[in-house]
Parts: structure tokens; C-alpha cells; sequence
């Protein structure tokens, strides 16, 4: 009887590899499925996101905000006058953050420096760049804390553009 009882254990054990064999290779299959990652940017973010790659492909770059792991969040930002802010590291996605009570009361342009700025740190992987001409920021990747002029209009847009590309 106790021969017998064990002879079953032991079916059982090979019984329960197989199935977890059988189980760990399903779950590999699935996961090799799932290589596309779920990336999200707000809808109303997306014309921006959309306009910073159609500026810098113009400009000889190649801009694929998808392999750089690019997210695009409307929220409210905590910190008093930050407009966005870039976050990002090695284990995650990288998170274009826009304060949403800036962006409801923000004009096309200024939608547009904002986004555009963030992806210059998020994508372009810039830091801030404060450098000045006859008191006016150079960059639109001033910090916005030195205290040049910045004025991003039609007139300034393709120079602050090319500089920033
Ligand atoms: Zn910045």
C-alpha cells in the first residue's frame, strides 16, 4: 500500500512539471506578444508631439518619440510656476508632465515652447541653456530663472527652431 501511494506521488510530481512546463511556455508566448508597450500622450498634447517631430524631421532629424519610450501627461503640477517638467529613468517610460492649469490658459505658442521644451529635455536629452544675445535667451531651452528676454512668436519661431534641433 505505501509502495503503491508512492508511486502515485511520483506520477503526480511529473504530472505537475509537465503542467507548469507547459504553463511557463505559454507565458513566454504571451509575453513575446506583448513587446509593443502601451505609451500614452494626451490628446491634446498629441498636434505638439506631432509638430516637434515634423520640425525636426525638417531640420534633418530622425524623430521617433516611441523608441525613446515618450509619454505626454496633462496633470496638475504641484510645484508653483513650473509649466512641464521631464522625468525619466532607465526603468521607466520617459513623462513629458504639463501643468494643466498653465496649458488652459495658454496661446498656441506658448502650448507649443512648452512641449517643446520638455521634449528638449525628455528627447533631444538637452539641459538647459541660459546663453544670451542683447539681453534675449538664445534658447528655448533657457531655464527660464536667468532672466533673458524670451519673446517666441512667428517672427522668432524658425531661429529658436533651428537652434533647439
Ligand atoms: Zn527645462
Amino acid at each position: 500500500m505505501k509502495n503503491f501511494t508512492n508511486k502515485n506521488s511520483i506520477i503526480f510530481i511529473i504530472y505537475c512539471f509537465s503542467i507548469s512546463t507547459l504553463l511557463i511556455g505559454c507565458a513566454k508566448e504571451n509575453n513575446e506578444n506583448l513587446i509593443v508597450e502601451e505609451l500614452t500622450i494626451d490628446a491634446e498634447l498629441q498636434p505638439y508631439f506631432d509638430k516637434f517631430v515634423e520640425e525636426g524631421t525638417l531640420r534633418g532629424q530622425t524623430i521617433d518619440l516611441t523608441a525613446k519610450r515618450i509619454e505626454g501627461f496633462l496633470l496638475e503640477i504641484e510645484e508653483e510656476d513650473v509649466a512641464g517638467q521631464c522625468s525619466y529613468s532607465s526603468s521607466s517610460t520617459r513623462k513629458v508632465n504639463i501643468d494643466i492649469n498653465y496649458w488652459n490658459r495658454a496661446t498656441d505658442l506658448e502650448k507649443e515652447f512648452v512641449v517643446f521644451h520638455e521634449l528638449g529635455h525628455c528627447y533631444l536629452e538637452r539641459s538647459h541653456e541660459d546663453a544670451q544675445e542683447n539681453r534675449s535667451c538664445t534658447s528655448i531651452m533657457h531655464s527660464g530663472t536667468s532672466g533673458c528676454r524670451f519673446r517666441y512668436n512667428a517672427t522668432t519661431r524658425s531661429t529658436y527652431l533651428d537652434e533647439l534641433f
